[in-house]
């Protein structure tokens, strides 16, 4: 099999696989497309089994940053990249110089910055040796959670016909940078809380400040809440755990929450409504965007991240009228914009969607 034959390639404009044998480097850079503009993702380092498993986690990766990209208004594309190796072992500034001396070499093609393995102080070193790095000055946490938030609120009145999170009982899986954020937002907004993390300080903190109820990790998806909010790890939506679910909303922060592309139809099954992950999480790299855009201010930026509710709308009210599911109709927005398509063309155009009877949408 070539990387032309796998099954996550999807026509990537670009894959460079980087190495340097001083360095200790095994590096795969994928470009998925830079029809909007450079490709932007973060750089992850992880200890993969194998090449193969590496090749196919950067490849699925860099498409869902270009439809994240395209969803989100951006003029960005899609990339991403991974360092094969235990960050806790071989992670060092000579190693990250390496990766950031391949990435100036492709001159601006594909922008990194944090992810799985990565922090911002090793992007500040492979900023030492590359120019195109983003996401640098701003923690992006905050601006992922308000966009959850909003994409959520737009799931709450469409399948509840909620106007506000007064009483409603939200599932919060992970208590990190973002489902803590994520917390706070909802707590303010009158949401009670039920949380899990593996780690006993993040949950004595959400006891503490967002009066949550806890539970055991294994223990939270079937929990009787309104809404299960996946923000710890991907994957996490599939065979054993959606017959556990009790929410008939699923919104969070995680990437690749869906086991597999059939767990969407899964979920439509059982009416629980699912708000695609790319398109609800997009607020982070909104806002690290900016560091490559130099374009936005603090307003606009808000008001970006608060387009997602409209956005969210929109994929739920078309997935209903087209018997699709929401994670299909998220992926033929995302297209469209990538084909350089507008979305006046389609069926999916706003003025032919009718919200007026849906009472939390009235109420807003
Ligand atoms: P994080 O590492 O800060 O937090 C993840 C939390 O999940 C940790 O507190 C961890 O202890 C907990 N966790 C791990 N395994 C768990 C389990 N089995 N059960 C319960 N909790 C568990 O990560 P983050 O930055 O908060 O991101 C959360 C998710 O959102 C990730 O999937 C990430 O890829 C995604 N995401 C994050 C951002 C961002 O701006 N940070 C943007 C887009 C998507």
């Amino acid at each position: 099999m070539t990387v032309f034959d796998h099954v996550e390639f999807d026509n990537h404009e670009q894959v460079v696989f980087c190495r340097d044998v001083q360095a200790g480097l095994y590096a795969i850079v994928a470009i998925h497309s830079t029809a909007l503009g450079p490709a932007a993702g973060g750089c992850r380092m992880w200890p993969y089994a194998s090449a193969a498993d590496a090749l196919t986690d950067v490849l699925r990766l860099s498409k869902a940053m270009s439809y994240k990209s395209a969803l989100a208004g951006l003029p960005l594309g899609g990339g991403k990249a991974v360092i094969l190796g235990d960050p806790a072992v071989d992670k060092n500034e000579r190693l990250l110089h390496a990766f950031g001396r391949c990435v100036q070499h492709l001159g601006g093609r594909y922008w990194t910055a944090e992810d799985v393995g990565t922090g911002l102080s090793d992007v500040q070193i492979i900023g030492e040796q590359c120019d195109y790095v983003f996401g640098t000055s701003v923690s992006p946490a905050p601006y992922t959670a308000l966009g959850v938030f909003e994409g959520m609120r737009a799931a709450v009145a469409y399948q509840l016909e909620r106007g506000n999170f007064r009483g409603l009982r939200v599932a919060v899986q992970g208590l990190g940078n973002v489902g803590r954020h994520l917390c706070h937002l909802l707590h303010d907004a009158g949401a009670e809380l039920i949380v899990t993390d593996i780690n006993p300080a993040a949950v004595s903190y959400a006891v503490e400040f967002f009066d949550a109820k806890t539970v055991a990790p294994s223990a939270i998806y079937g929990q009787p809440a309104d809404v299960f909010s996946p923000c710890a790890l991907g994957g996490i939506l599939n065979d054993t755990t959606i017959p556990l679910l009790q929410a008939s909303i699923v919104a969070g922060a995680a990437n690749n929450q869906l086991g597999e592309r059939r767990h969407a139809q899964t979920l439509a099954d059982r009416s629980i409504l699912y708000a695609p992950d790319y398109l609800i999480n997009a607020g982070g790299l909104l806002s690290a965007s900016r560091e490559i855009l130099h374009d936005e201010g603090e307003a606009e930026l808000l008001h970006r991240i608060r387009r997602i509710y409209s956005t969210a709308l929109r994929v739920f009210v078309t997935a209903d009228e087209h018997g699709r599911t929401t994670a299909d109709v998220a992926d033929s927005l995302a297209l469209a914009q990538l084909a350089d398509s507008q979305l006046a063309d389609s069926q999916l155009a706003e003025e032919e969607l009718d919200y007026s009877g849906i009472e939390g949408i009235s109420a807003l």
